[in-house]
Formats: C-alpha cells, sequence, structure tokens
C-alpha cells in the first residue's frame, strides 16, 4: 500500500537539464537545449535536450542491439519487470503529477485517475502477456501446426502533451510487454514527468530497452519517423502529423497505429434528470481544460427539455472553478501555451462570424499570480451542425450545443463530422441507449457517464480519428506478428513429386 502524500509546488527541485536517455544513461544532445516552461506562470522549470538526428541514430542503435536480449527474456520476467515499473510509478506518483501540472496547466486534481490509470497499464500489460500471449498449437495430418507472436522489433512511438503520462504507459506497456524495445519522442512543451520518469524506468530494464529523445517535432520527431532502422511506428497527436506518419510507414511497409483528434458528440435524450445529466455534459466538455481528442464537445439536447438544460448548462459552467492548476479545488487551470490559447480563443471569433451564438463564456480571465497563463472560461455557443466551431477540434473548454427532435435526424448530426474517436450518451431508456450506441461511428461510447475508461477496453478512432486500438489485448497483436510453424514428421514419400 503506498501512501500519498500532497506534495508543495514551491518544493520540487528539478534537475538542471533533462538530455536524451540512451542505451540506458541520459546523455548531452549536440545542438543543446530547449527551456521546459511551468504554462501558468510561464516560469522555467528546467532545460530539456534537443534531439535531432544524430540522437535518433544513436538511440535507434541502442534500442536495435538491445533487442535480440528482450525478445528472448523470457514472459514471465518482462512481466516481473513491468510490474516493477508500475511500483516504481506508483510511489513516485505524487511528485510526477505535481511536475505534469506545472508543465501541463492543468488542474492537479486530474492526475489522480490519470496516474492511476497509467499505473494499471503496465499492471494490465503483464498480466496480459501471461493471459493472452500464447500462441495455438494443434495436431494435423502427419504433424503439428504452431502459431506463434513473435516482437516486431524497434518500435518509434510519438506522443502529445495534454496526458503525458497516460501516453507514456498506452505507448511503453504493450509494445515492451511483447518484447520490443523503444524509442520514445515526448512533447517539447510538456516531457519532464516522462523525463523523469524514464530515468527510473530505464534504471529497472536491460540498457537500451527504453530510450527516449526529447526536442522539436520538426527535428526529433521527423527524424525518427525517417529512420531508416524502424520496424513500427505509433503516434498520437494531430491529424495532419498523423498524415505524416501514415505516409512514412506506408513508404517502409511497417505497421502503425494512429490516435489522433476528436469531436465527440454528447446525446441528450429527455428522459433524463436534467441536474444531473448538465452536471455530465460539464465535466465531459471541461476536463482537461478542453484539451483532450475524447471530450464530449458537441451536446445534443432534445428539443423538449433544450431551454432548460440549456439554461441550467450555463448555471453549472459559471460554478467551475478557474483557478491556480497546482490548488486541488480548482477545475479549469491553463491551457498549454499561448499559441494554443490565442488559437481557442479565435474560434470564438469564428464562431461568430459564421453566426453561431456564445450563449456563456467566450473570454481569457487572470487568475492573480499566473498572469503569463491562458485561462478560458468554460464556453458554451449554440450553433449549426454545418459551422466549423461544430466540426473542427477546438482544444479548450467548450462545447456547442445544438437542437434534435427526431432520432434519425440526431445519428446523422452525431456521425456527420470527420472524426470518431468518442460518444456520450444519456437516458434512463437502455434501448434508446444501445439502439444509437449501435448507431454511432465511434471506437468508444459512454452511457450516462462520460469518460468512463476501463482497463482493457479496446481504445482508438474510427474515421479520421485513427488506426487502430490502444489499451487493450489488441495493443499487443498491434505489436507482434504471428508466425505459422508447420512441422510435418516426416519427409515425404519417395517419388511423391513425380
Ligand atoms: P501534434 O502537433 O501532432 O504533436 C504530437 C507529437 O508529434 C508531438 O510530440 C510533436 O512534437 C510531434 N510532431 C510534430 N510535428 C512532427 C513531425 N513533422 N514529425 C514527427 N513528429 C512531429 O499535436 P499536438 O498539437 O501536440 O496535440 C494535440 C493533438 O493531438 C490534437 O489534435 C488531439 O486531438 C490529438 N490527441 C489525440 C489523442 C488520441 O488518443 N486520439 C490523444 C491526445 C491528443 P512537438 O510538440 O514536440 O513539436
Ligand atoms: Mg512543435
Amino acid at each position: 500500500m503506498v501512501t500519498l502524500t500532497q506534495i508543495n509546488p514551491n518544493t520540487i527541485e528539478f534537475a538542471e537539464k533533462y538530455g536524451p536517455i540512451i542505451n540506458g544513461k541520459m546523455v548531452e544532445p549536440i545542438n543543446g537545449y530547449i527551456d521546459a516552461v511551468n504554462s501558468a506562470t510561464g516560469k522555467v522549470l528546467s532545460k530539456i535536450g534537443r534531439c535531432g538526428q544524430e540522437e535518433i541514430d544513436q538511440a535507434v542503435k541502442a534500442a536495435r542491439e538491445a533487442f535480440p536480449g528482450w525478445s528472448n527474456t523470457s514472459i514471465e520476467e518482462r512481466a516481473r519487470l513491468l510490474n516493477k515499473i508500475a511500483d516504481v510509478l506508483e510511489e513516485n506518483q505524487e511528485r510526477l503529477k505535481m511536475i505534469e501540472c506545472m508543465e501541463t496547466g492543468r488542474a492537479l486534481h486530474e492526475f489522480d485517475p490519470d496516474y492511476q490509470l497509467s499505473i494499471y497499464q503496465f499492471r494490465y500489460f503483464a498480466a496480459a502477456m501471461l493471459t493472452f500471449y500464447e500462441g495455438e498449437s494443434r495436431p494435423v495430418q502427419n504433424g503439428y501446426l504452431i502459431t506463434k507472436k513473435e516482437p516486431l522489433g524497434v518500435c518509434a512511438q510519438i506522443i502529445p502533451w495534454n496526458v503525458p503520462m497516460i501516453m507514456t504507459s498506452f505507448k511503453l506497456a504493450p509494445a515492451l510487454a511483447a518484447g520490443n524495445t523503444v524509442v520514445l519522442k515526448p512533447a517539447e512543451d510538456a516531457c519532464l514527468s516522462v523525463m523523469e520518469f524514464i530515468k527510473l524506468a530505464a534504471e529497472i530494464l536491460p540498457k537500451g530497452v527504453i530510450n527516449v529523445v526529447p526536442g522539436y517535432g520538426e527535428e526529433a520527431g521527423q527524424s525518427l519517423i525517417e529512420h531508416p532502422d524502424i520496424d513500427k511506428l505509433a503516434f498520437t497527436g494531430s491529424v495532419n502529423v498523423g498524415r505524416l506518419v501514415g505516409k512514412k510507414a506506408g513508404e517502409k511497409l511497417i505497421p502503425v497505429t494512429l490516435e489522433l483528434g476528436g469531436k465527440s458528440p454528447h446525446i441528450v435524450f429527455p428522459d433524463v434528470d436534467i441536474d444531473q445529466a448538465v452536471e455530465n455534459a460539464v465535466f465531459a466538455f471541461t476536463t482537461f481544460n478542453g484539451q483532450s481528442c475524447i471530450l464530449g464537445t458537441r451536446l445534443l439536447i432534445h428539443h423538449d427539455i433544450y431551454d432548460k438544460f440549456v439554461e441550467k448548462l450555463i448555471e453549472r459552467a459559471k460554478q467551475v472553478k478557474i483557478g491556480p492548476p497546482t490548488e486541488r479545488s480548482t477545475r479549469i487551470g491553463s491551457i498549454i501555451n499561448e499559441k494554443q490559447g490565442k488559437r481557442v480563443l479565435s474560434y470564438f471569433e469564428i464562431a461568430k462570424n459564421e453566426g453561431a451564438k456564445i450563449l456563456h463564456g467566450g473570454n481569457r480571465v487572470t487568475v492573480p499570480g499566473h498572469e503569463n497563463g491562458y485561462f478560458i472560461e468554460p464556453t458554451v455557443i449554440e450553433a449549426e451542425p454545418h459551422m466549423r466551431i461544430a466540426q473542427e477540434e477546438i482544444f479548450g473548454p467548450a462545447c456547442t450545443v445544438t437542437r434534435w427532435n427526431d432520432e434519425d435526424e440526431m445519428i446523422k448530426i452525431a456521425n456527420g463530422v470527420d472524426y470518431g474517436l468518442a460518444a456520450g450518451i444519456m437516458t434512463n431508456n437502455l434501448e434508446s441507449a444501445l439502439n444509437t450506441a449501435n448507431k454511432l461511428e465511434a471506437g468508444s461510447v459512454w452511457i450516462n457517464s462520460y469518460f468512463n475508461f476501463q482497463s482493457g477496453a479496446p481504445f482508438g478512432g474510427y474515421k479520421n480519428s485513427g488506426v487502430g486500438r490502444e489499451y487493450s489485448k489488441e495493443a499487443l497483436d498491434a505489436y507482434s506478428q504471428s508466425k505459422t510453424i508447420v512441422a510435418a514428421y516426416k519427409l515425404p514419400p519417395a517419388g511423391f513429386f513425380k
């Protein structure tokens, strides 16, 4: 049992700099360092390596050299080491959560479920290896057929800044469990918690099994996806970069997993308890400061309760506490950086110009002592389904509200976007809920409880939201390939080919 103690943000001490971790140790990057910044205060927290071609070459080489040893390590031993990584993450979670909170600007309390989920990823895949990773064998005429799983080799993995530890665990746990070695590129805007964690994890694993190369996407990321000696690409981030990654995988003819954006519908039926449904709706679009691909950002509300629901939604949105990210009572913190903050605000202008109505919010607010941060009000926008504000990912604490009357029409609106990552449905009628869930083009559908992640449930997107599934047993398949061996007891009789 681990005892959790709340850490005072002022007592967090960082290393002076965080170079890439290659072959088990932190090394000096040739091109120096980039500042790692507290997104709410603008204060420089430390420095992270600016990796390029040279470091990527070294990291891939280290991962390649470590591959034969790691892939031949027994599954029992791999499972034991993954559990040890989970232990270390659990023991160090309070410090890492605070670091991640400072770097991302997200509210501290959100990291409790983030870290629970991340710790369980390592435990889940440790157990999954022992449970699911068997091959199959059966007698055939004159012999035996064996199918077995083998790891792919060196996996290149790229993650975004919004949920760094969740992303790190989603990528590392299945890849390592299946016997692959890894080169991980975290996002330049949030990688201190990842660097600190990998430092600890690298001590548990044989040298070179995990390597981490921080830096800019266009340098470290680009060099990694172009590297000639990688066997798998896995990426979470924007659709545009996702396409680039997919293209590289196509050129190399290697497997790829892509987790991209979302614009999820959250459907409200007229039979709900309005207060409860409103609370779930506000949670579903404001959590992560709205910076997540899975959020319920398009509220589709039944005509009969629309006016009442929207009135209460605004009332509830007004109560959401905007404040310093490091305070536990805060529910909305600061957007990751100025560029993203301005992008979110620009969407509100786009919405107005399109004729959408901002019913509440739409502004940046100042939090004393955090003047550099981009704190944005929870924003409710009445919009038509075709408008850009209802079609494109805003990545801020905002939702659109749209009325529906006819179920077929509602399904058409719900599915009428390029994305298909998640969806929410609120109703007491199980038949309506399941009928609707079956018709939605979405990888995850949450009925009456948004963001209801369960260990081992496949996670990934339809349409532009991605390719492949993570978080589940399916991820083990995505990090391995099957080999069929057919063994005959003896050679064919002489003359069989006459
Ligand atoms: P992004 O620009 O696509 O960045 C994602 C990662 O790719 C970062 O590590 C980035 O590096 C790197 N990168 C950028 N350009 C690259 C290139 N040319 N080659 C290789 N790597 C490159 O996305 P973002 O703006 O950081 O993140 C927000 C997006 O991610 C949203 O669209 C969101 O929906 C999506 N997202 C999806 C999921 C999911 O599970 N489906 C989860 C989280 C986020 P730097 O940032 O260091 O430059
Ligand atoms: Mg960048």
